[in-house]
């Protein structure tokens, strides 16, 4: 569990985003190729990240040219053209000043950074980015003030924040850790920070804090930046996603990137228990992850309070019972999950 971002920390392996800037781009000029084009690169460049995944660190420079890394931003920055970083798929065009349902503009924008402790302790210290804006709209929200509002915060300039994670790297940070609200909006922004870390990102898992609704397009992008996806999965059928976050498929899509992150990278599962629904979200989820994802993290969450429009919704403008508490990990034991 978690043997390569170990090896990352204590440099015996380099983090994914160094092998993927060692990887040739395929194409010429990744500004002028075309989207096909580059989405074939972006495929046939994963695959071959897969492949040099477990090499030793090489004490020589990535080669000069364009590499996998800028098919990857470039992708990204397209997509702020007719947005569908998530799966929403709005098709906002953030360049041009409009936005979807996340509200998040072209440019993103982030509340806070800093050494958190508060996470699993594999990952703390973990220097953790918070976003503006979410793509889920959950009637609990834990953090509604900087998740509610993409407008929060200042300017989140990629050099601005690549100095940030350096300066962090000193610090003693042992992950970058990208949050929200949700990063998913932040996508290009993240990319062009990971690479403009430079040097200091060669030994620095990248860490996806995410809802995991993210699209199909954008995981593919994601498939050789991110080290460790940290997801939450927190709904075990789609009514209770879209009574409570407003989202539409649910399990299918974040049970399709769970799969998808498991097979190319490191997977923290989260799941938050809420008061009411072991039966028809904790189980199912604990079912699921134990069948697709055998050995997986799983981080069995019991913190949940009543926040921000809870009180509208009685079966969950509750705490848990210590008898919801007790069943919950009764289950995970059963199906075998820490
Ligand atoms: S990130 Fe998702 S919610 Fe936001 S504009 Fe893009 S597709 Fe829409």
């Amino acid at each position: 569990m978690l043997d390569r971002y170990f090896k990352i920390e204590g440099r015996e392996r380099e983090a994914v985003n160094w092998i993927t800037r060692g990887v040739p781009a395929g194409v010429d000029d990744v500004t002028l190729a075309s989207d096909e084009c580059l989405m074939d690169a972006n495929l046939e460049g994963s695959r071959e990240v897969h492949r040099r995944i477990e090499r030793l660190p090489d004490a020589a420079a990535p080669p000069g040219g364009p590499s996998l890394l800028d098919v990857k931003i470039e992708l990204a920055r397209r997509m702020l053209f007719a947005c569908v970083c998530c799966e929403r798929r709005c098709g906002a065009d953030r360049s041009s000043g409009r936005t979807g349902f996340c509200g998040v503009p072209f440019e993103s924008r982030y509340t806070s950074d800093f050494l958190h402790m508060g996470e699993e302790p594999e990952l703390v210290p973990s220097h953790t980015i918070f976003f503006s804006g979410c793509t889920f709209e959950c009637v609990y929200c834990q953090n509604w003030d900087i998740a509610m509002d993409a407008r929060a915060g200042r300017q989140a300039e990629p050099e601005m924040l690549a100095a940030v994670l350096q300066e962090g790297v000193a610090q003693g940070s042992r992950n970058a850790n990208f949050v929200g609200g949700n990063p998913d909006p932040h996508l290009y922004t993240i990319l062009r920070t990971i690479e403009l870390t430079g040097e200091a990102a060669r030994f620095l898992p990248m860490v996806w804090n995410s809802n995991m609704y993210t699209s199909s397009e954008a995981m593919s992008i994601l498939d050789g930046v991110i080290d460790v996806y940290l997801g939450d999965f927190r709904y075990g059928n789609d009514s209770c996603a879209e009574e409570l976050s407003g989202v539409e498929g649910y399990f299918e899509v974040v049970s399709r990137n769970f799969a998808q992150a498991f097979a190319s990278a490191e997977v923290m599962v989260r799941h938050l228990v809420l008061p009411g629904h072991l039966e028809c979200c904790t189980r199912p989820v604990m079912e699921w992850a134990s069948r697709n994802m055998p050995g997986v993290y799983f981080n069995l969450m019991f913190q949940y309070r009543p926040e921000y429009k809870a009180g509208l919704y009685p079966m969950i403008d509750a705490r848990l019972t210590p008898e919801e508490r007790a069943r919950a990990l009764a289950m995970a034991a059963d199906y075998k999950l820490q």
